[in-house]
Formats: structure tokens, sequence, C-alpha cells
């Protein structure tokens, strides 16, 4: 993302419930930076580490409901720490009440989350694309790349707000034409 398209987007910094980040395989702490992997012990991933007496205190039912009609809502427990987030309606994809499957296993209710209608590639993966491009571009990232046999290429090509560039790596000998082909036709925003 270039330093002008940021300044015209705009940033508005809210109380951060982010605290910053933890090996999941030997507890090492980091500050929030950018950061993936543990690179000081065991090269083990990061999550986020976050502060649930903030939570505790700025969200509620109602809070959540007035947000945007996107994963966004829950944006107080998404790690990023600015509203310049990139929402293109990601999420809030319907439940499928599934009553025969849940009389075939003996369930009073079962509902299946439908993620294949969500946007804007009708895949789960705009959720993670959605929320990691909003970070890369807070950390003042222009390019982005990722490693994808389909759906993440496609999702993080139509979700990479230009001036970004998406480069596309490790796709497999087996793909076939139309998958390694489906990213380059994603249309742009
Ligand atoms: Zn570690």
């Amino acid at each position: 993302m270039t330093q002008a398209l940021l300044n015209t987007v705009g940033t508005t910094q809210l109380e951060s419930a982010l605290k910053g980040l933890r090996c999941k395989e030997c507890g090492h702490e980091y500050p929030l930076k950018a950061l993936h992997v543990c690179e000081d012990v065991c090269f083990g991933p990061l999550e986020v580490v976050y502060d649930y007496e903030v939570l505790r205190r700025t969200v509620t039912r109602e809070s959540i409901a007035a947000g945007p009609n996107s994963i966004w809502r829950y944006r107080a427990f998404l790690p990023v720490e600015t509203d310049n987030y990139i929402d293109v309606g990601t999420g809030m994809t319907p439940l499928v009440n599934a009553k025969r499957l849940a009389r075939r296993l003996g369930l009073k209710k079962l509902y299946i989350k439908n993620d294949a209608v969500n946007m804007p590639t009708l895949s789960f993966k705009d959720r993670v694309v959605s929320v990691a491009l909003s970070r890369a571009r807070e950390l003042g990232f222009t390019t982005v790349s990722c490693a994808s046999t389909g759906n993440l290429a496609n999702s993080t090509a139509a979700i990479a707000p230009t001036p970004v560039s998406t480069a596309v790596s490790s796709s497999p000998p087996t793909w076939s034409r139309a998958r390694c082909s489906a990213p380059l036709f994603t249309p742009r925003r």
C-alpha cells in the first residue's frame, strides 16, 4: 500500500485489546510487529495475545450488532489496531437448518454454516485474507504473496487493494490450467 493511499483512507486509533504475539509451541512472547514465526526459539507459529479485560469493558452485544454487515462487526476480536480495515462484505454467511441430518445424527437441532457464499470469491479464505491484508496495510506493506492451491490465491487477488501487487507462488504441478488462471481474472477493486 502506498503512503498516499494510506493518507487518503485515513486511520482511527481505537482502544486496542492487542497485547502482543505468543508462540503456540513454546510460549515465547514477542511485541506486536511484522513477525509470523518464533524466530528466537523454535520457529513455531505465533498467535495474537488479547487483553480480555479491555474486551470485557468495551464490547457488548449491542456494539457488535451496530457494526457493519460483515466480519468487521467483530473487529475488536480481530488482530487489527485501527478501523482502516478492508471491508469487502466478507462474512455474515447464512446458517442452514439441517433438519434431516440432525434427525439422522440424533440431534435436536443442527445448523451448518454455508461459507460457500462468502464475498468476494465464495470461499472461506475471504475471511482470513480480509484480516491479513488489513493488517499488512496497517504495517505498511506494499506487496503480498501466498502459497496456494487455488482459493487462497483467488481471494488474495480479489481483496488486495491496488496498488498492492499480488504474487502467487508455490503452485503444485498438478494444478489445472483453470485453477492457475483463476486469480488472473479475478476482478480488481
Ligand atoms: Zn517458540
